[in-house]
């Protein structure tokens, strides 16, 4: 097995001849993701496939083939069209899991604008700020997101020409400024549009980070991207003809629509779209009714369904289900035996972030999977693990500033050969910053791992997380898989506490089982058990209980916030902040 400098997988993978897994626009006129996602499976055989099965929060399930998403798309991109809106003006996405969301972003690429989902639980402020760095000059949301979350601050992007309003009732729209109803719009529009020319570099989505570590950038894609989203899907999901696919992640985080709509799309899958949030026996019920054979997750999930118990799952007909994935945050060990256990199948776990566009690391089908690791780089990808000095400053691009760490089992930054078709193309206006996460041909993903010597790259956690503690670097990731292996806890951050002798100490928040109360005993049998199994040096020697740990909207463990918190200092930029419950 391969454990060199890098580790390459196996065969004579190459993007290129990748690429012609796809079609590629008619008369060799460029590459298009809505033209693979959809245009090229309408024309041919799985044209009455279903591609997606719509799961409303009220009211019957609604069914759209790829011949149908076609003929819908085409009417977007010609309503874009008939408004005046040009190759390249950004189009924002406001809205829950409706059709009319997924309508409207393909249909946006096929019009070859910039596409930005943006989750529709925002509040005003983070709409209007994503709004104004991505220079929206078109909102498509619905009257009720409208009046609640842009109406206040809409006349200060005077940029923002257009709004289209999915599911406006007759003569609504009229009463909003520069507002046109979706449904009158597609009503009026041609179904038939040929999509222009489309350079594989032309720009096609623009993805806000979940803003764990700070304020979030706003990642750039282009259509290339496709390949990847293609390929991965493949690889690292295993879709394939036949499938059902629930990707539960909501298309306002890159995952919500890498896999969420274009993967499964260009593979011609069946995917589930479910409007409703997190329910843990509503979502077995789903799994049980749609017969989903590939389902893709998120950790913070599954630690909800663990809470839920083990009894529940065993109620429903999981038998078609064939592969469970997930992404978004380290999968602890814990969570991996228990879904082999109660699920009777394992979780494959995979890693990659806003940047990278698409699956880079993955637990594959079919191989042996090491609980706690995010699995190996999937064909084409190039991963080692890196280290560039301290004193590394924005500007030293390129300088060759770093190294290849060769030896396995050594902590150091995750980094990717750069040039995979997903990599992001920019952060948009922060130039200087994107230059500077590249270093010898390299891309710094911010994150630290370890490499064992069959090439399973391990989290350790993210730069910014990791505590230092008398001249140890001790990783949150194992501290917190530590925790929870205890029986009463079923959430676990840490944080390193400034200490005046050792620099930092190891301070740990936890959430208790719902069958358990906090108390002074438990917390020495929780700090016990921490040092048992990790030793004095990583195990907290403090810990809180709290109700619930602070998280992104997308599910992430906002440490920062409880560092601030514990320190007394500002909280930053909280935008993505998930309200307490
Ligand atoms: P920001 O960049 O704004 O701080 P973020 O990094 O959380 O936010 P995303 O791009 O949504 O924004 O998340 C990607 C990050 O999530 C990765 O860099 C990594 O830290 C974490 N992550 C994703 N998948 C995994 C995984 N399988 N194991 C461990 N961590 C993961
Ligand atoms: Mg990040």
């Amino acid at each position: 097995m391969a454990s060199g400098a890098t580790v390459k997988d196996p065969g004579e993978f190459d993007w290129r001849n990748a690429r012609e897994e796809l079609d590629g626009l008619p008369g060799g006129r460029g590459l298009n993701i809505a033209h693979e996602a959809v245009d090229r499976h309408a024309g041919g055989p799985a044209a009455e496939r279903i591609a997606f099965r719509f799961l409303p929060k009220g009211g019957e399930m609604r069914e759209m083939s790829f011949h149908e998403l076609s003929e819908e798309t085409n009417r977007f991109a010609n309503a874009l069209h008939s408004l005046g809106v040009e190759a390249g003006a950004t189009v924002f996405l406001l809205a829950g899991r409706i059709p009319e969301l997924y309508v409207a972003a393909l249909g946006a690429l096929k019009a070859r604008t910039v596409v930005c989902p943006l989750f529709s639980a925002f509040g005003p402020e983070p709409i209007r700020s994503r709004m104004e760095i991505g220079d929206a000059r078109v909102l498509v949301t619905t009257p009720s997101l409208y009046r609640r979350k842009v109406a206040s601050w809409r006349d200060e992007l005077p940029d923002l020409e257009h709004v289209i309003l999915a599911g406006a009732d007759p003569g609504e729209a009229a009463g909003v400024p520069g507002s046109v109803s979706m449904g009158e719009l597609l009503a009026d529009a041609d179904p038939e549009y040929t999509i222009d020319a489309t350079d594989p570099e032309d720009p096609a989505l623009l993805h806000f980070t979940s803003g764990t570590t700070g304020a979030p950038k706003g990642a750039l894609h282009v259509h290339e991207a496709v390949v990847a989203h293609h390929l991965t899907g493949r690889m690292a999901l295993a879709l394939r003809d036949d499938d059902v696919f629930w990707c539960t992640a909501d298309p306002g985080w890159v995952t919500g629509t890498s896999y969420g709509i274009i993967s499964p799309l260009t593979n011609a899958v069946t995917s589930v779209v479910d409007e409703r949030e997190f329910d843990s026996e509503r979502w077995y019920r789903t799994l049980e009714e749609q017969r989903v054979t590939v389902w893709y997750t998120a950790p913070t999930a599954v630690r909800m369904l663990m809470k839920a118990g083990d009894e529940l799952p065993r109620r429903f007909d999981l038998s078609p289900l064939r592969f469970i994935a997930s992404v978004g945050e380290p999968l602890n060990p814990e969570a991996v035996e228990w879904s082999r256990r109660v699920l009777d199948r394992p979780i494959h776990d995979n890693w990659w972030q806003t940047e990278t566009g698409g699956i880079m690391i993955a637990n594959v089908a079919g191989m042996e999977i090491r609980p706690g690791s995010m699995g190996r780089p999937l064909p084409g990808v190039e991963a080692a693990v890196g280290r560039r000095d301290e004193d590394f400053e924005e500007g030293m691009e390129d300088e060759g500033s770093m190294e290849v760490i060769e030896d396995p089992d050594v902590e150091g930054e995750l980094i990717l050969r750069a040039g995979w078709p997903s990599m992001f193309r920019t952060y948009l206006h922060q130039e200087e910053r994107y230059r500077a996460s590249f270093t010898g041909g390299w891309y710094f993903t911010g994150d630290l791992v370890r490499r064992d010597r069959d090439g399973y790259f391990w989290f350790v956690g993210r730069a910014d997380d990791v505590i230092k503690s008398a001249g140890h670097l001790i990783g949150p990731f194992e501290v917190e898989s530590a925790l929870i292996e205890h029986s009463a806890v079923a959430e676990a951050a840490v944080i390193g506490k400034p200490d005046p002798v050792v620099g930092e100490t190891v301070k740990a928040f936890v959430a208790l089982h719902a069958d358990h109360e906090p108390s002074e005993d438990l917390r020495l049998d929780i700090l016990g058990h921490a040092r048992s199994r990790l030793g004095a040096v990583a195990a907290p020697k403090e810990i809180d209980f709290l109700d619930d740990l602070p998280k992104t909207r997308s599910g992430k463990t906002l440490r920062r916030l409880l560092k601030a918190r514990e320190l007394g200092i500002p909280e930053g930029d909280v935008s993505t902040l998930e309200e307490p419950l």
